[in-house]
């Protein structure tokens, strides 16, 4: 587990941008899970951050000077960039975001990254069918909830796992999902499971891994589809988990597991945004945000992902 004292905030002049570049200020970060694999050393998907650099990650924010054409001052923008108050970016590395579209945060959540991810996995690796069982691990956050009213949408019979029995009556009264199980107060997880997947599982997608994917592994059906989008249970390890082995079942199951990163399916974001964007305008599509106030508080929001303190996706509100 990271910890506040892994952190430092420092106080600099405001930049000023040259040509072909903008400051912005920034109005919302965006805290995700993968930040913390970033914090280990080593090659991944992504270059893990630099001790004594300045983190990185998504950020919604305010054109406040602009030497390029293409923005103006009062322009909302989305980007990868610094956990700063101010900043200079160059114009290409910045996107416009709407506010008449929807409300700006949605560009870090539903209608972002996290929205893409639970699309582009369920539909894309899961194939749900009607009246097919979705398991979503994780369920009550950013990727799961969404991924929770996808399946809906297909038509499918969907059980969510979350750790607070709040998100569970989140995800049962606000998205209609079928049955919850709180992981942290159901002794026999495996048990619920099977009670609540009498036809055995047909999509497990998976944003935990550990003992949770482990139960839900042992029940999957005939030809189902295992999604690995995360393991937020496995990030904080130093050692890797041991934990049994899923090749029989997936076996005697012709059952096909696939892991798989966002940035893959770069190519059809622009697909992916406008199916979530039409669905959110036909009110199919909810989302809910739990927002820190305050950029100091930045890694503690971070943290606490790892403590499932955030129903929906975690932001900062900064300027
Ligand atoms: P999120 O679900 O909004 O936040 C993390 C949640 O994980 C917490 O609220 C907590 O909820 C749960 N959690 C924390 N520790 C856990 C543990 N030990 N066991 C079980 N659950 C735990 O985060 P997100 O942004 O939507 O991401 C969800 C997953 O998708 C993460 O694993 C992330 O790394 C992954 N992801 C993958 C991609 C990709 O390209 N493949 C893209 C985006 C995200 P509870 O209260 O339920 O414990």
């Amino acid at each position: 587990m990271a910890r506040l004292e892994d952190f430092r905030i420092e106080e600099l002049e405001v930049p000023q941008p040259k040509d072909g570049e903008v400051l912005v200020l920034t109005l919302y970060l965006s805290v995700d899970p993968y930040m913390r694999s970033r914090m280990n050393a080593g090659k991944s998907y992504v270059p893990p951050f630099e001790v004594n650099e300045v983190i990185t990650g998504g950020v919604v924010g305010e054109v406040v000077e602009s030497r390029s054409p293409a923005f103006q001052p009062g322009d909302i923008v989305m980007g990868y960039l610094g956990w700063q108050v101010y900043q200079v970016a160059r114009s290409e590395d910045l996107r416009k975001v709407d506010p008449k579209l929807a409300p700006v945060t949605t560009a870090l959540g539903v209608l972002g990254m996290p929205g893409l991810t639970a699309y582009f996995g369920l539909l894309d690796i899961g194939k749900p069918k009607a009246d097919e069982t979705v398991v979503v691990s994780g369920a009550a956050g950013a990727v799961g909830m969404t991924v929770c009213q996808i399946a809906k949408i297909k038509g499918c019979r969907v059980v969510g796992i979350a750790g607070s029995d709040d998100k569970n009556e989140y995800l049962e009264h606000e998205l209609w999902v079928d049955k919850t199980i709180n992981y942290k107060t159901e002794p026999d997880i495996r048990g619920a499971l099977k009670t609540a997947c009498p036809t055995g599982v047909d999509i497990y997608f998976d944003n935990v891994g550990g003992h949770i994917s482990d139960a839900v592994t042992t029940l999957i059906s005939k030809q189902a589809r295992s999604v690995i989008c995360g393991q937020i249970s496995l990030y904080n390890l130093e050692k890797p988990d041991v934990g049994p082995r899923v090749q029989r079942y997936l076996l005697v199951k012709s059952a096909l597991m696939q892991g798989f990163i966002i940035t893959d399916y770069a190519a059809r974001f622009g697909e992916g945004v406008n199916r979530l964007g039409q669905w959110f305008k036909e009110g199919k599509l909810k989302y809910a945000e739990n927002i820190v106030e305050g950029f100091e508080n930045a890694p503690r929001a971070l943290l606490g992902l790892f403590l499932g303190e955030n129903l929906g996706k975690q932001l900062v509100k900064v300027g």
